[in-house]
């Protein structure tokens, strides 16, 4: 994420503010321009603003932002508690659709409507009935909205033994099967280098879930994998490393706009930073990664990123790398 300013007073400002902190000024979200702008009678605000506090500004000719209208489900907000989970993973969904436009990925279908589309449901009260199962198909991303609530969230990751849990990975981890399908499915080259690299995705997918369950990981995983449920199935293990893959752009990004980076020689945007092979990016990523481990220890708090990359794993990494930065000068051909 970049640094922003405030329109009125130049006080920092940040992505999920609906006010400037500083002077109050109404802060509205230009997805076109990608810059904040004065809230002023000709920046319609999304329908959603007094609802879950978005800031962007309504789509041409919709009462809902860009974001939002991806959104076609949400949970059912007489629920005490499930507007404030609704309003999380709202904002956290606002920042992962930025990150992906300034990448230049497709976030329309070839109907040209919001694609992928996310549904956000609960648990339904009676426990009898099925549980929501977090997960993408068809372009349908569903997300169980217990995920935004902390005390819910640290009781599953410890329980499936996670290092790491977090609403920006889920969303990252599932749009990863969309883009599958989207850049990979169709495209027999692609095809063929993403099963060279994370093998063969026609494998029994109900049956290697199966497997992982009941007996885990492969003993030493971390020499070929990122984590351990990306031992699971190649289409696993691809949206795991895209995951990680927007983990590192964004947090180099976020890093270099703090000037944390030193002198890295890294370029200061994601749309760039795709562009630069993993080699390159990975050394400047270990050593914040090792230092923000550091700092967040002396704080008390989880490590910033407690994952390992192996050689064979930033392999992985840089396929998608290479993948989503072919994608993007695709999307400016069809601009023409
Ligand atoms: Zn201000
Ligand atoms: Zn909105
Ligand atoms: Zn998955």
């Amino acid at each position: 994420m970049q640094r922003f300013q405030c329109p009125a007073c130049a006080s920092e400002i940040w992505f999920h503010n609906t006010n400037c902190l500083h002077c109050g000024t109404g802060l509205i979200w230009k997805s076109e321009r990608a810059a904040f702008v004065r809230r002023d009678a000709s920046t319609p605000p999304c329908a959603n603003r007094s609802v879950i506090h978005c800031n962007w500004q309504a789509a041409p000719g919709e009462t809902l932002c860009s974001a939002c209208r991806h959104t076609t489900v949400v949970p059912d907000l007489s629920v005490p508690g499930n507007d404030v989970k609704w309003a999380r993973i709202e904002t956290d969904k606002r920042a992962l659709l930025a990150l992906l436009s300034d990448l230049g990925l497709p976030l329309v279908d070839a109907d040209g409507a919001p694609s992928p589309r996310f549904e956000f449901r609960a648990d339904p009260a009676d426990p009898s009935r099925p549980r929501v199962l977090t997960g993408h198909a068809n372009g349908v991303i569903t997300l169980n909205i217990a995920e935004a609530d902390d005390a819910e969230r640290e009781r599953i990751r410890t329980q499936m033994g996670e290092p790491y849990r977090s609403l920006p990975g889920h969303l990252r981890h599932e749009v990863a099967h969309h883009f599958w399908q989207v850049l990979v499915q169709s495209d027999p080259a692609r095809l063929e280098t993403i099963r060279a690299v994370f093998g063969d995705d026609r494998a029994d997918y109900a049956a290697s879930l199966q497997n992982h369950y009941k007996n885990g990981p492969p003993q030493n995983w971390t020499a070929s994998y990122v984590s351990a449920y990306a031992s699971a199935h190649p289409w696993e293990d691809f949206a795991e490393s895209w995951a990680h893959v927007l983990h590192l752009l964004d947090g180099l990004e976020t890093a270099s706009a703090y000037s944390l980076l030193g002198p890295s020689g890294l370029p200061g945007d994601v749309a760039n930073l795709v562009g630069v092979p993993m080699r390159r990016l990975s050394g400047p990523w270990i050593h914040l990664s090792i230092a923000l481990n550091a700092v967040n220890a002396a704080m008390g708090h989880a490590s910033f990123y407690p994952f390992v990359l192996s050689p064979d794993v930033l392999g992985k990494l840089d396929t998608i790398r290479a993948l989503i930065a072919s994608a993007r000068g695709e999307a400016a051909e069809g601009a023409h």
